[in-house]
């Protein structure tokens, strides 16, 4: 078999493919998992966005509920019941630090202060109702969210807790950090540079009660972090997986069906060519004919055997193409030189049993003996009996039609299988073939010459034509001649040669 070979030969294609096939499953497992990982981070931030949102929307609620209380004191004067009440709304509420009451641009109640003095900057406030600011009074520095209720030409100023919020913002901001945003005022956690729209993947979602924004920016570092932390091991996982495709591919291309390819390849590239071996009249020893010898042109094996790949092609089904190609070729060579053959000149093809139910053959055939209608030659079918052919209405009807065409049907290797005698009973056969294992023992084996004796006797009482084949020496062709076998074949008239080398014969 050149298959073994041919694996070595193909050790690297197998090899590639499997790197393809590993390489293709880290590209699909990377995809999904930074795929996976991405969307995990967009979703998580977008929640812990909602929170933060919330969180900021409940304190300013408890700024808003302390407004909408003292309200009805506003622009009475600051005496101890107003600043009572005032500070009863700091009581209530752990986020409020300070409820004063504003007119104008001025605060002249506070809880903090009670009667007070202070100016408050109402054009820095975002939609005139919130600003961020740090303490300067008080505790210096501390981050303070100020809500503004507008009544008329006065107002409410409540002073937040910022601490709250921003402590808050940092727990939710494990990973990537949130701000908050007001205008163009803002905090961030962890202390991160501001965010800004024109940052990659910039975020915000804004509060529909209040005019402050929850910002944050998913930059592809962001990414790559995210997808090392939480994703490495899947990305091992699909690594193993890689690993386990990329050996089963490995060891699976290595099988048959890098046998079966190879015979793909090679009849696609027109490997497959005919040799032709004479054979010749059993009285004159004139060429009367040829046998058509598959060989398989192997660019670095040179030429191989049919015994080598014939099996193979038929269980892959690939025979019948093969045989087709062969006749193709033949075709193509004789056509042009049809007149220069022998009268009646015969043209033998081995068929294997499992072609022999395919109607296509009918097809080549009438094809083949139409090219040659001016100069007409016999095409003959030798039914090889590798496998066995069961008779049924299909192989009845295309025999029929093969007849019908003219093509004269020949069992090989007659008395070699089991199975001769069926095919004589069951197919309307013209010609039985001896094989050279009896042949070549004419004059050695006694068995032998007679099971040629019968087969010549059984070949005369049907009327069919008897062909021996591997005749080599003169003993052999002058016991065949006297027992009157109609056509000799073998090395004595002529070894198989190449289809250019057979066909120069009649040019000269
Ligand atoms: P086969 O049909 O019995 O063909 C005769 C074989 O005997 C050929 O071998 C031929 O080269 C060899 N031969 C002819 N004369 C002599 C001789 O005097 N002495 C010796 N020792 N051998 C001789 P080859 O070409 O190797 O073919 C082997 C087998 O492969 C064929 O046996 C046939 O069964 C099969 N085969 C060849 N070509 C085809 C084809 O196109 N299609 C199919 N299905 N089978 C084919
Ligand atoms: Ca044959
Ligand atoms: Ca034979």
């Amino acid at each position: 078999m050149p298959f073994g070979l041919l694996k070595k030969r193909r050790f690297r294609h197998r090899l590639v493919r499997a790197i393809l096939a590993s390489l293709l499953c880290i590209l699909l497992g990377l995809i999904s998992t930074i795929w996976q990982a991405a969307s995990n981070l967009k979703l998580t931030t977008h929640i812990r966005m909602m929170n933060a949102r919330q969180l900021v929307e409940n304190t300013l609620d408890s700024a808003n509920h302390a407004a909408s209380v003292v309200k009805e004191h506003l622009g009475n004067p600051c005496l101890e019941p107003v600043e009572l009440q005032l500070r009863m709304q700091v009581a209530y509420s752990q986020d409020v630090r300070s409820v004063n009451l504003v007119r104008g641009n001025k605060i002249y109640c506070s809880s903090l202060y009670g009667n007070h003095e202070e100016n408050i900057h109402v054009d820095g406030y975002t939609n005139g109702m919130l600003y961020l600011m740090s303490d300067t009074l008080i505790r210096k520095g501390q981050p303070l969210i100020i809500y503004r209720m507008v009544v008329g030409n006065d107002s409410i100023v409540v002073r937040l807790y910022g601490d709250h919020i921003l402590s808050e913002l940092n727990v939710m901001s494990i990973n990537l950090p949130l701000g908050l945003a007001v205008g163009n005022q803002q905090w961030q956690a962890h202390a991160v540079p501001p965010f800004s729209p024109d940052m990659p993947g910039y975020l915000e979602l804004a509060s529909a009660r209040y005019p402050f924004r929850i910002v944050a920016a998913i930059a592809p570092a962001d990414y790559a972090h995210y997808f090392w932390v939480f994703s490495r091991f899947s990305l091992i996982a699909w690594l193993l997986l890689a690993t386990i495709i990329g050996c089963a591919v490995f060891r699976w291309s290595g099988r048959l069906i890098t046998a079966e390819h190879e015979l793909r390849e090679a009849l696609e590239l027109q490997e497959f060519i005919p040799y032709f071996q004479p054979v010749v009249c059993g009285e004159t020893t004139h060429w009367t004919g040829c046998e058509v010898l598959m060989r398989w042109s192997h660019p670095t094996l040179g030429i191989l055997p049919p015994d080598s790949f014939i099996p193979l092609a038929e269980n892959c089904n690939l025979i019948m193409p093969m045989t087709q190609a062969l006749m193709i070729q033949v075709r193509k060579q004789f056509v042009p030189l049809a007149h220069l053959l022998p009268k009646d000149f015969h043209f033998a093809f081995n068929i294997s049993a499992r072609h022999f139910k395919d109607f296509n053959l009918v097809e080549d055939c009438r094809v083949f003996i139409q090219a040659f209608s001016s100069n007409p030659i016999r095409l003959v079918l030798e039914l090889t009996e590798r496998e066995l052919l069961v008779a049924d209405d299909t192989t009845e009807r295309l025999v029929a039609e093969l007849h019908k065409l003219g093509v004269l049907i020949a069992i090989d290797d007659f008395g070699t299988g089991n199975s001769s005698l069926k095919y004589l009973q069951n197919f309307n056969v013209d010609a039985l073939k001896i094989d050279k294992s009896f042949v070549s023992n004419i004059g050695i084996d006694a068995h032998s010459v007679h099971i040629i004796d019968n087969i010549i006797d059984l070949a005369s009482r049907l009327n069919l034509q008897t062909v021996a084949e591997g005749v080599e020496n003169e003993a052999q062709a002058t016991y065949l001649k006297e027992h009157n076998v109609t056509f000799l074949q073998g090395y004595l008239y002529g070894k198989p040669i190449p289809m250019e080398d057979f066909a120069r014969q009649f040019y000269s």
